[in-house]
């Protein structure tokens, strides 16, 4: 078995942001040389997530959206957390938008439905993240 652990680091000038990250993780799949397998790739922090899903801008503002409607960040009093800190809701919009994604790879390539794209999801931004890519297989 051959497997490959990279991570990819970023940093968002406002807090809430969207990356498209696919062909970063595209260019760790062909690095690997990996043709049949499975690549993992989480966020490495709790206020911050990876999910797959389409490459719309007018879906990013759904999500801002609906996201601010669960959790709003203001007022930030309104959260036990913050004691403190002032990031509750950005724990509670990483729970809602998951840790990580696994996506098959079949011949060489991840294996996506015709939209399915992946994202990192910041949700406290400002500062350095870090996202975990590891692929495995033959
Ligand atoms: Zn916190």
């Amino acid at each position: 078995m051959k497997s490959l652990t990279e991570y990819l680091w970023f940093h968002a000038d406002t807090r809430r942001a969207f990356f498209n990250i696919t062909p970063q993780v595209e260019e760790l799949v062909r690095r690997s040389g990996i043709n049949e397998g499975l690549c993992l790739v989480n966020a490495m922090h709790i206020t911050a997530s990876v999910f797959i899903n389409d490459d719309e801008p007018g879906l990013h503002q759904d999500y801002e959206r609906w996201l601010e409607k669960l959790a709003p960040h203001a007022p930030t009093s309104q959260y036990d957390h913050n004691n403190g800190e002032d990031n509750a809701d950005a724990h509670l919009k990483r729970t809602v938008m998951g840790r990580e994604v696994v996506v098959a790879i079949t011949d060489g390539r991840l294996d996506f439905g015709t939209w399915e794209r992946i994202f990192y999801g910041e949700f406290d931004g400002r500062r350095k993240k870090r996202v975990l890519v590891k692929i495995i297989g033959e």
